[in-house]
């Protein structure tokens, strides 16, 4: 049953409702309490009457929270229940077109046990034998989740030696091929070069008239079956293109090939998992005919995959300025694009937007709020007047950010310090309440779900059942 708007899902048809039927370890998983956490059989739980997304154990638990008893209401981004609840009202409204995203994949209903869905994408990807730690897994690879670090972790953390970077298929002098890194079927695979005669017939058409604008037409546009678990890496990609062309309209692809070729430049602000997949960004050159289109990825992965190249791998593409090239078959536009790994420093600076202004910034499943480290990118980006496109997993972090941004400019007023301050800092007082104000301003626009998600949805889980996706949705912060 996929409901409609502002019914209620219990965890059982919450479970139904993505899987076909209830499991009761994974009941039992989704159903605790908001807020002190308790669970099982004695516990009878009653749901918030309003929004739907969480559960409580007492009428005490449900009240605490609706007031915020426990929290500091002075640090920004502690919100009661009481403000939040519309908010959640709002995510749990999107629930039926976040299923549909996922039933559209015949490999998304294989999924079943309560670890596969805290991370059903990820199991996805196991469940096809796609995923793993080593290079071999080419497009799938993803270093041990106990050896990440996430990019603008705050304070900055020495990074481990036994650290594996993303991105190591440029510590080697030549990439794998597009088809090798797949590892999927010639008939599953997006192709990007069509010389070979077996290809000829898998060439796309021009791209016009905005063609492509969600799963289904991107399929159609590639004619690929929907057996192909392509989506669960270009995700990655066409957020990007989601984001320039409908978020931030920096590039119009309404008409298809302009008249004059024209250029795209764009910043990609703490990239980690994407340094996997940069050839799969190709597709924006297919996708934008007639452009040059040059990407520049920043951020603590960056700076680690450069050091690492510089001392063990002299020979690899990481050593280069230009890291990779692609340009699209004259038929389609004849789009370029050039990839540069940015191994300067682990955090964006004003310097890279003086030296070499983009027309965009984006960061992915950003996390605005978790990481202190994004506001210097918020400060250089609003003063400097660059628009600035993310996704988060939580449609919460959208919807919570245009109450944040107003508390953040009238702390900065007050000249009360916003962690802008410490060693770290380069900025004045001054300049952070005049860069506040100007935020301030600029309303949150295109906020909503991104129609390019990764299919599969990710369970909030701890009593609440608001849904998550990675790159789930989208945000124009400046
Ligand atoms: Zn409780
Ligand atoms: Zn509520």
């Amino acid at each position: 049953m996929l409901g409609i708007a502002g019914v209620s899902f219990p965890a059982e048809e919450y479970l139904k409702l993505y899987h076909g039927k209830t499991d009761p370890e994974m009941v039992e998983m989704l159903s605790q309490c908001h807020k002190c956490n308790a669970h099982g059989p004695d516990v009878q739980l009653s749901r918030c009457s309003l929004c739907k997304a969480v559960e409580y154990c007492s009428k005490k638990c449900q009240s605490d929270e609706w007031k915020g008893v426990g929290l500091d209401l002075k640090i920004v981004g502690n919100n009661p229940h009481k403000r939040k609840c519309a908010w959640f009202k709002r995510a749990m409204e999107q629930l039926p077109e976040i299923a549909a995203i996922q039933q559209l994949f015949p490999w998304s209903a294989n999924v079943k046990g309560p670890r596969e869905m805290i991370q059903i994408p990820n199991q996805i990807e196991l469940l096809l034998g796609l995923k793993g730690e080593g290079v071999t897994n080419g497009y799938w690879r993803e270093p041990g989740i106990d050896n990440a670090i996430h990019d603008s972790d705050y304070p900055l953390r020495t990074l481990s030696p036994a650290y594996i970077c993303h991105g190591s298929m440029f510590l080697e002098p030549v990439l794998p091929s597009h088809a090798k890194a797949w590892k999927l079927p010639s008939s599953q695979i997006p192709h990007l070069e069509f010389e070979d005669s077996k290809l000829k017939s898998r060439i796309p058409a021009l791209h016009n008239n905005d063609f492509v604008q969600d799963w289904t037409s991107y399929y159609a546009w590639r004619n690929l079956d929907r057996e192909s678990p392509v989506a669960l890496r270009m995700d990655m990609v066409l957020t990007v293109y989601y984001l320039l062309t409908k978020v931030l309209g920096v590039v119009d692809t309404s008409k298809g090939a302009t008249e004059s070729r024209r250029t795209l430049k764009i910043h990609f602000v703490g990239a980690e998992k994407e340094l996997n997949i940069i050839p799969l960004f190709s597709e924006l050159a297919l996708l934008i005919p007639n452009t040059d289109i040059a990407m520049t990825f920043f951020g603590q992965a960056c700076k680690k995959l450069c050091d690492v190249a510089k001392v063990k791998h002299p020979k690899s593409l990481a050593n280069r300025s230009t890291v990779f090239e692609y340009t699209a078959p004259a038929a389609l536009g004849g789009s370029t694009l050039r990839v540069k790994i940015n191994g300067q420093s682990d955090l964006y600076d004003s310097a890279n937007i003086a030296l070499d202004r983009p027309d965009a910034l984006i960061a992915e499943n950003a996390g605005l709020f978790h990481y202190m480290t994004w506001q210097f990118v918020y400060h250089y980006a609003a003063r400097a007047g660059i628009p600035w496109g993310i996704t988060e997993y939580h449609m919460i972090e959208v919807l919570e950010y245009e109450e944040h941004m107003v508390q953040w400019r009238d702390l900065a007023m007050q000249g009360v310090r916003i962690d802008l301050t410490n060693n770290l800092n380069k900025i004045s007082r001054e300049e952070v309440a005049e860069t506040m104000g100007r935020l301030s301003r600029v309303q949150a626009r295109g906020a909503g779900l991104n129609p390019f998600m990764r299919p599969g949805l990710l369970c909030s889980g701890r009593g609440s059942l608001d849904p998550r996706a990675c790159n789930g949705f989208v945000l124009r912060v400046c």
